[in-house]
């Protein structure tokens, strides 16, 4: 079989041309790297569970009407994606202080904010990705005002219905990290969510310790990171483990 290409490699995963014209494939590795520290190492079997958990939180969000790049699962560390022409912004939706923000305002981590709080960041290693707003990503050409206002729509819907999701399962959806692109279809552009939603881009906190459930616990030595990531796909009962018949759906907590 022919070699693959790569088209990139990435702090977390590596893009290789797809098997079909506008793919691509996206393999899902166990490094981890922590831009503000620059830690960088390996959470045992992440890859494995971030490709089934994005896999899944991108079917759900399809499933209501969210446009994403997923198309489908190719084995235990890749899945195939529509290749999309990304916005270098990350968009960042809080629901509750902690991390960056708790540090910029020095306020305690665990406020529940009022409402949701949308933050723009340009995507760069290199600069550290300093946090950006509307008028620098409008007059540097990275994206048009109608598809900022599309970005904002999507991202807020994604926050809700992730939020709703997450704790259904005894997990606080505390913030979530969103890349977009453009999809061309003939002339028509559609924007997408790209990347991927696993616990390396969400903070998910137990509903009821608080304790940090994603990659917090490898970027803050709290141990137990393997376990951690592994507890989110087996709540969201997609543990690799288990055959497509033992697909059991997430384990809804009854509220007391
Ligand atoms: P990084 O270290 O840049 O965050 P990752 O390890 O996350 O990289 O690898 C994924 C890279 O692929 C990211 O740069 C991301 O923007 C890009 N990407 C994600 N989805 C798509 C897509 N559908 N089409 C093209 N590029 C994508
Ligand atoms: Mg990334």
């Amino acid at each position: 079989m022919a070699r693959r290409r790569q088209v990139y490699e990435g702090r977390g995963k590596v893009l290789f041309e797809g098997t079909e014209p506008g793919t691509l494939v996206q393999y899902f590795k166990d490094d981890a790297y922590v831009q503000q520290t620059r830690k960088a190492g390996t959470i045992t079997g992440k890859g494995v569970l971030n490709n089934r958990i994005s896999e899944y939180l991108m079917q759900r969000l399809g499933e209501i009407g969210v446009p994403t790049h997923f198309v489908r699962r190719l084995n235990m560390r890749e899945q195939l994606v529509r290749e999309v022409e990304i916005i270098p912004v990350t968009i960042v939706v809080r629901n509750i202080v902690a991390g960056g923000l708790a540090e910029r305002f020095a306020m305690p981590e665990g406020t529940t904010l009022p409402r949701s709080i949308v933050e723009f960041y340009y995507k760069s290693d290199e600069l550290g990705s300093p946090m950006v707003t509307e008028e620098h990503i409008t007059a540097f050409g990275w994206a048009h005002p109608q598809d900022i206002d599309e970005i904002l729509t999507l991202s807020l819907r994604i926050n809700d219905f992730l939020t709703g999701l997450f704790l259904g399962i005894g997990l606080r959806l505390v913030d979530v990290q969103l890349e977009f692109g453009r999809l061309w279809e003939n002339e028509h552009m559609r924007i997408v969510l790209a990347d991927e939603i696993s616990p390396d881009n969400c903070r998910l906190w137990d509903l009821h310790t608080n304790e940090p459930m994603d990659k917090d616990r490898f970027s803050k030595d709290l141990g137990r990171v393997e376990e951690a990531y592994q507890e989110v796909a087996r709540r969201l009962g997609i543990l690799p483990e288990s055959r497509p018949s033992d697909f059991k759906g997430p384990d809804t907590i009854q509220q007391a």
